[in-house]
């Protein structure tokens, strides 16, 4: 069976026509997968027989929405999709001024181990394949009538720990015949897997890069981050500079304010001495309160965000949307599980590998 979704149109072309069907039938087919249909029988252009044909050799995916919120505020809306092996994932739909965007998952839980984030408390269970991502941006759009302009690779999961589906997934959504986003309207954000973030240099993507930094130390940055006890800081940032060599694009680092643990004056000097001379901006966040986490937001953003502007540093603080309902990175997710065991804390998930 040929997970229909995840292939290329010129793939897509050439499974037909090894099936004896001419190439306008992928074209006619592909536009339909980006209407969003949900089985075969929807192709209504298509002859039964065809149909019959594609039910027999191909299957869809189409996620159900298992649940949903809608912000009072600004009209942000989650999603808790169910996939079709019963796994859940999230979206988030943000209205900005310069467009709808949408935040996707890549992965069912997360095995990076951050300590300040929901979506890797259960580890992973599996990785999405590129159908189920679309299907995250193009149902967000059907559902919620919003078009969407712009795409972040910021919900649950590490894209760079799922880096051939991810690849799949870009080419498909930027697919004139398909969703046709442009690179430039697509971010992807990594924890620092620095052979990927080299292997990904390679391709030359106008897509934005973003780095969760959060720590400008090893030793702040491996108590909250496990991936940089391997690595480290100065490694992680000569990454970024061979990326931005390669791609000319400048990277966004990201900083989640965590009272107590990276928000000194000290941190801010020592932030703008690592990226002095580096193409990149700060993006600061003010972190999300995970229940069961000790960490708790920083009250020191704003003078955070001056001492670094005093020194150079280009900073953002990330507008929060959608606090009045759990629009931040798996939390929705993981209060469904708790819920469907009666329990908290634990779930039936397998835990994967530890971080790599
Ligand atoms: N795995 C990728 C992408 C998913 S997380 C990564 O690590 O970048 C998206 C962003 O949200 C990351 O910057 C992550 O560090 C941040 N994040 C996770 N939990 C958070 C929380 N509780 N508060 C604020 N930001 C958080």
């Amino acid at each position: 069976m040929t997970d229909i979704k995840s292939m290329t149109l010129e793939e897509l072309t050439a499974w037909l026509k090894e099936r004896g069907e001419p190439a306008f039938r992928a074209k006619q087919i592909f536009h339909w997968l980006y209407r969003g249909v949900t089985s075969f029988d929807e192709m209504t252009d298509l002859s039964k027989a065809l149909r019959e044909k594609l039910s027999r050799q191909a299957f869809l995916t189409p996620p159900q929405v298992a649940r949903k919120q809608v912000s009072k505020l600004d009209g942000t809306i989650k999603y808790l999709w169910e996939l079709s092996d019963g796994n859940c994932v999230e979206s988030v739909l943000m209205r900005y001024q310069h467009g709808n965007t949408v935040c996707i998952s890549c992965q069912v839980g997360c095995r990076m181990g951050c300590a300040f984030c929901a979506s890797t408390l259960a580890g992973k269970v599996r990785d999405l394949t590129p159908a189920e991502m679309i299907d995250q941006v193009l149902f967000t759009q059907i559902d919620s009538g919003a078009p969407i302009s712009n795409i972040v690779l910021m919900g649950i999961g590490e894209p760079l720990d799922n880096f051939d589906t991810v690849m799949r997934f870009l080419t498909l959504v930027n697919h004139p015949e398909g969703m046709n986003i442009g690179m430039r309207h697509i971010s992807l954000s990594t924890c620092g897997l620095v052979d990927k973030i080299d292997k990904l240099a390679r391709y030359g993507l106008q897509l934005t890069l973003s780095v969760s930094l959060h720590a400008p130390d090893d030793e702040t940055r491996s108590k909250i981050m496990p991936v940089n006890r391997s690595v480290g800081v100065e490694k992680l940032m000569d990454t970024c500079r061979r990326y931005v060599q390669a791609t000319g694009r400048r990277i966004s680092y990201e900083y989640a304010m965590i009272d107590g643990v990276n928000d000194s004056d000290a941190q801010a000097d020592q932030l703008a001495r690592l990226l002095k001379g580096t193409l990149g901006h700060v993006n600061l966040i003010p972190l999300n309160d995970v229940e069961e986490s000790p960490l708790k937001p920083s009250r020191r953003v704003a003078a955070f965000q001056k001492r670094l502007e005093r020194q150079g540093v280009t900073v953002t603080v990330r507008r929060k949307l959608g606090s009045d309902i759990d629009a931040s990175c798996g939390q929705l997710r993981r209060k469904a599980m708790q819920s469907a065991q009666g329990m908290g804390g634990q779930t039936t998930n397998r835990k994967e590998d530890e971080v790599p």
